[in-house]
């Protein structure tokens, strides 16, 4: 079986429809560089398109019918989306699912230091990095301080032309001889990846009187983190003491560019999993009519094994189907199970587009092309096919006509050859309830890099999947 590549076939139209969702796309990833930031944007969208707030409508008690369309937050980093279908919730719904978290750095509880005339924020990396990949390249932070009154202070640094942005540093090649003999994953390690955040030391005041010169001379002691501390007081209202409280993220800084002389890519950060997240939520939205109800769920946590109150093995899904039940007059614990299993889902990830430059990592017959199609993984996992939702051939067949249907260009892949690696997603987790699942998604080239590039056909053909998923899956 071949695959071919689908810009030959796009008419004119088509290719403006194409070039108008990626440059929604581009606007989707700079807008979400953080789960937290994607939320509010995914809200903002969503209630200006007549989505109602789950908690709202409990507490009005007003039972949903046909066409409603509902939403439910969990602590600002994960989303679902419903839109009530013709048939009774009892006889299953179709969900997308994609995740909203990405790899990166995270500020510790008590990052601030000094050492040698730098200031720096002491960091984690969340999710599978390469370490050596994020040092010598600008970067931003994105999160949140929240004080111990409960107020939240948001931090967006570095992405305006004219903010300042931050870094990690490198040992210039001139002395490098010894690291650049160790192990790509020895020649930066994790304590390392220490940000630089300022190298200015605070002004004392000359003239102060005894007291205030001891308290001066203190502070000068470690100038330039007194002189950062300064800064952050006067600009965000927060101590030292707020990092404890704070979910601070470090990200690549910079938009989302188009790749390619022909423009035919795009080049961004967080695009695993975002470019499923935006094609998920951008079909949720245009799909007009659907018997089943439509559900789009866009979660956290993902990169660190899908845990945590916000990540999907959390019953937060299931306690919003559970009250989405009760509001139709369906509720019993038995058409709560009875819905879940009878669910169809797409579960949505990004998978490892083939790259000529590391041929002999893929498979090439099982490997997915950028520019081939939307990606299906009927199984993924490690070493025999382990912790995979090997999804079922019934409900293969089942899309495959749907998706034919439609037109959709798709393609099936694994995720590099056999026995060379492997990964998970969210898709075991649905699977649990007993709904049919499969992995899905687009395919992308430098996963888990600081910038990762995708194929805009992929996006626009991944989008039109999802919508004829909405639509048409019944089984
Ligand atoms: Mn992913
Ligand atoms: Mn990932």
């Amino acid at each position: 079986m071949e695959k071919k590549n689908i810009w030959e076939t796009y008419s004119a139209g088509q290719l403006k429809e194409l070039e108008a969702l990626n440059q929604s796309y581009r606007e989707f990833l700079d807008n979400g560089k953080t789960e937290r930031e994607c939320v509010d944007a995914i809200v903002n969208t969503v209630e200006a398109q007549g989505y109602r707030e789950l908690d709202g409508l409990i507490r009005e008690g007003k039972p949903l019918k046909k066409g409603d369309k509902v939403y439910s937050v969990w602590m600002n980093k994960s989303i679902i989306l419903f839109r009530i279908g013709e048939k009774p919730l009892e006889e299953g719904i179709n969900i997308l699912g994609a995740h909203i978290d990405s790899p990166r750095l995270d500020v510790k509880q008590n990052p601030l230091y000094e050492d040698g005339g730098f200031a720096y924020l002491d960091t984690h990396y969340y999710g599978g990095v390469k370490k050596y990949q994020w040092v010598a390249l600008p970067l931003a932070i994105h999160g949140v301080m929240v004080k111990k009154d409960g107020t939240t202070v948001e931090l967006n640094v570095g992405e305006n032309e004219d903010d300042p942005v931050f870094f990690v540093s490198d040992l210039l090649i001139h002395l490098a001889g010894e690291q650049m003999e160790k192990k790509a994953a020895k020649v930066i390690e994790g304590e390392a990846l220490d940000l630089i955040i300022g190298n200015k030391p605070l002004v004392i005041d000359k003239k102060a009187g005894k007291k205030e010169e001891k308290d001066e001379k203190e502070k000068a002691r470690e100038g330039v983190k007194a002189g950062v501390l300064e800064i952050l007081k006067n600009t965000y209202g927060v101590e030292e003491e707020d990092f404890i409280s704070a979910e601070l993220e470090i990200v690549p800084a910079g938009k989302a560019r188009e790749a390619g002389f022909d423009r035919s890519m795009i080049l961004a950060y967080g695009q695993d999993d975002r470019v499923c997240a935006f094609t998920s939520l951008q079909a949720m939205l245009d799909v007009k009519e659907s018997e089943r109800t439509a559900c789009c769920i866009l979660v956290d946590k993902e990169e660190i094994g899908s845990v945590g109150a916000t990540g999907m093995r959390s019953r937060f899904f299931e306690n919003a189907v559970a009250e989405l039940l009760n509001l139709t007059g369906e509720y019993s614990e038995l058409a709560l199970r009875r819905c879940l299993a009878k669910s169809c889902m797409l579960s949505s990830d990004v998978s490892a587009g083939f790259d000529p430059a590391f041929a002999s990592c893929f498979e090439k017959k099982n490997a997915s092309f950028l520019g081939c199609g939307m990606v299906f993984n009927k199984f993924t996992g490690s070493r025999g096919k382990s912790g995979s939702n090997d999804a079922n051939a019934e409900y293969l067949a089942h899309l495959r006509k749907i998706l034919d249907e439609k037109k959709v260009c798709y393609q099936t892949a694994e995720l590099g050859k056999v026995d060379v690696g492997g990964g998970g997603t969210i898709a075991y987790v649905l699977a649990l309830y007993g709904m049919n699942v499969i992995d899905s998604g687009v395919a992308v080239l430098n996963m888990h890099a600081p910038w990762e590039a995708t194929s805009k056909a992929d996006v626009y053909e991944a989008y039109r999947g999802y919508m004829a998923f909405l639509e048409g899956a019944a089984l």
